[in-house]
């Protein structure tokens, strides 16, 4: 690495660190502009806001804070602390909320245009020294700021409540998305009803929830993003009067990392990525199916996993060779790949095994959209040097019900979809085959053959 590169990498572990830091902090110009903030601080001053915007510190804090504008305006040095832990409280007097909050805030001039808030909930005093006194370092790493980010108030169920200009900047959203869930932020497969409430009650455990991955504006394209979502300590709790919508309940930040896509995808697929096809490994799979199952104990919904083995591959291999093998597989990855959801898992377990986690998804529902791939992939013809390889797969579906709760695991769900693989196996290959509870030997669904491609 270069001195430069080596600069700028730990300069961007700061700015991870200032975002994901345990306190509040703001940056803004001069006159209370807000540059950018971290999650923290959005959550602690998003409910000072009127109209779900926070595009000035001052403004914000105003109604409970007024004098910081002033003191501001009068502080003269080049830089330095404008005030030190000012404690701020929230909520006091007949506003009908109930706990009275306290933040600590730190206004720091840090040179001629900017100035730096650390904002502290100091309610319980956690951790408190820890939490004010940061280290000269990472307010430096500030500097440059991070300035492509969109705030949004979510209310308890994940639905959009207002709009900001944030929004507008970073995705192309206007005020029509209000009232819709902040799946909108996300390509149309990549999210299900059940998995925008699993964020939120992920964020109500662990006091935030973070994801990585595509993203979509308004305009239909799409960019590499991350999504923080940390509920807000002094939300409305579904409460509110008939007939008037609820407040926000978390924040999400949205933040464009186009440019950090390709060092995290590669880390990615170097611990979660088949060499061969390119698709997700049996970690990845096991990973993904255990966080799935164990989400559904709070939202409950039904799972289902369908296994995908090639027909014949050895013959395959002894007539084409290994590498002839190979084309097929990555031939039959790419259609797999094509076939599902961004929601889903579609992973390599075996040489020439794969299996497909499907989020959401019923008995019946899978089963179609294996059907659907036995019927592509009788059809086509893999190109392979001068030869054209025709090839077959066999298919196992499994569904585990919500009323059967998630207990038999991943184990349980795979392992009816193999009883079910192994049926359509013993069945003559080239089907798909479900496993159903009535039967410990799955009954053929009929249709399948294999000559009539669908
Ligand atoms: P069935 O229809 O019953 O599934 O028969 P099959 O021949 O597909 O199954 P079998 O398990 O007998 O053979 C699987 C073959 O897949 C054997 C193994 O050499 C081959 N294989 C496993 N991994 C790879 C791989 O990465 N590349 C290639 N080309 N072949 C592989
Ligand atoms: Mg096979
Ligand atoms: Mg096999």
């Amino acid at each position: 690495m270069s001195d430069l590169e080596q600069l700028r990498a730990e300069h961007e572990a700061l700015i991870q660190f200032l975002y994901l830091a345990p306190v509040g902090l703001a940056q803004a110009d001069l006159d209370g502009a807000i540059v950018m903030m971290n999650p923290i601080a959005a959550q602690l001053l998003m409910p000072l806001s009127h109209d779900g915007s926070l595009d000035n510190l001052f403004t914000a804090l105003e109604g409970v804070a007024p004098e910081l504008r002033h003191l501001s305006s009068r502080f003269d040095k080049p830089s330095g602390k404008i005030c030190d832990g000012l404690h701020v409280h929230l909520n006091a007097g007949g506003t009908g909320k109930k706990i009275p909050q306290i933040l600590a805030i730190t206004l720091l001039k840090l040179d001629g245009r900017r100035m730096m808030a650390v904002i502290d909930d100091v309610t319980l005093q956690v951790r408190r020294e820890r939490q004010l006194r940061q280290n000269d370092a990472w307010l430096n790493a500030i500097l440059t700021g991070i300035t492509d980010y969109a705030l949004v108030g979510l209310d308890a169920q994940g639905a959009v409540t207002d709009w900001n200009p944030s929004i507008g900047r970073v995705t192309g959203f206007g005020a029509e998305i209000v009232g819709r869930p902040y799946s909108v932020f996300y390509p149309r497969d990549a999210m299900t009803p059940e998995r925008v409430l699993d964020r939120l009650h992920d964020a109500d455990k662990d006091g935030w929830s973070l994801d990585e991955g595509t993203r979509a504006r308004a305009d239909g394209s799409s960019f590499w993003g991350s999504a923080m979502i940390a509920p807000l300590p002094d939300r409305a709790d579904g409460d509110g009067r008939a007939g008037e919508p609820d407040g926000p309940a978390y924040c999400l930040i949205l933040r464009d990392i186009t440019d950090k896509r390709e060092a995290s995808e590669c880390r990615r697929r170097e611990a979660y990525g088949d060499y061969l096809t390119g698709l997700a490994n049996r970690r990845a799979f096991f990973e993904a199916a255990e966080q799935e199952l164990a989400r559904s104990r709070f939202v409950p919904r039904s799972t289902a996993v369908i296994v995908v083995d090639a027909d014949h591959f050895k013959a395959i291999n002894d007539r084409y060779g290994h590498p002839g093998g190979d084309a097929v597989l990555q031939h039959l990855a790419a259609i797999l790949a094509e076939t599902f959801r961004e929601v889903d898992t579609v992973a390599r377990i075996g040489g020439e095994e794969f299996a497909v986690l499907l989020p959401s998804t019923d008995l019946a529902r899978a089963e179609m959209v294996a059907r659907r791939l036995r019927g592509v992939v009788a059809s086509q013809v893999v190109q392979f040097d001068d030869a054209g390889i025709r090839y077959t797969l066999s298919a196992g579906v499994a569904c585990l019900e919500p009323a059967e709760g998630p207990d038999g695991g991943i184990d349980l769900l795979l392992k009816r979809a193999d009883q079910a693989l192994y049926a359509a196996k013993r069945a003559g290959r080239n089907r798909v085959m479900c496993w159903r509870p009535e039967s410990t030997d799955p009954a053929p669904p009929g249709e399948e053959g294999g000559k009539n491609a669908a």
